[in-house]
């Protein structure tokens, strides 16, 4: 599948079917406006370079603020036959073959096979704990913390965390 959604065209190199094509629930920006997106080396597609740079700004715009950017990149990487050319996670080609360089300094020629592992390793950490219950005095505390402490502030200073924790002690050894 093209991230337009549509069914490509039989090519020489398929999707790593160990990394699907991030979903998002929404069309993102590349699925609705596909041409932005279009990018490749000593094609300008008869534009001037003023318009073009201003397209492909758009483009690293519209990525910036994408929900599913950091998949989209994980993606774009490890599929470089698919990827030769067009922005993906606003990257460029070029930008990718240097960002794929460094991946290989940083986990080695079988940096695929890494990544690949290590999602696979926190899809089984996620999918344990979901089916690991909560003890019955886990799920006391968590229910105690709500009522006494309300929905948590983001961050938390240490002063707050101190606080919030003798507040759930006094509330434990009073219920
Ligand atoms: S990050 Fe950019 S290329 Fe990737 S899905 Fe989002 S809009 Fe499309």
């Amino acid at each position: 599948m093209s991230r337009t959604g549509v069914a490509n065209p039989p090519t020489h190199a398929d999707p790593d079917p160990r990394f699907p094509f991030p979903h998002n629930p929404t069309p993102t920006r590349c699925q609705t406006e596909p041409a932005t997106f279009d990018f490749a080396h000593g094609d300008s597609s008869g534009e001037t370079r003023a318009v073009r740079e201003k397209r492909l700004a758009r483009a690293h715009r519209a990525c910036s603020g994408c929900p599913i950017v950091k998949d989209c990149l994980k993606w774009a990487l490890v599929n470089q036959p698919l990827t030769k050319v067009g922005i993906f996670a606003a990257t460029t080609p070029s930008q990718r073959t240097a960002l794929r360089k460094r991946m290989v300094d940083r986990l080695g020629p079988d940096w695929i096979d890494v990544l690949a592992d290590q999602d696979r390793a926190r899809r089984e950490r996620a999918a344990a704990a979901r089916h690991t219950p909560l003890t019955v005095n886990q799920a006391r505390i968590i229910r105690l913390d709500r009522e006494i402490n309300g929905p948590m502030p983001q961050p938390l200073t240490p002063a707050q965390q101190q606080r919030n924790m003798a507040r759930l002690m006094a509330g434990l050894k009073a219920a």
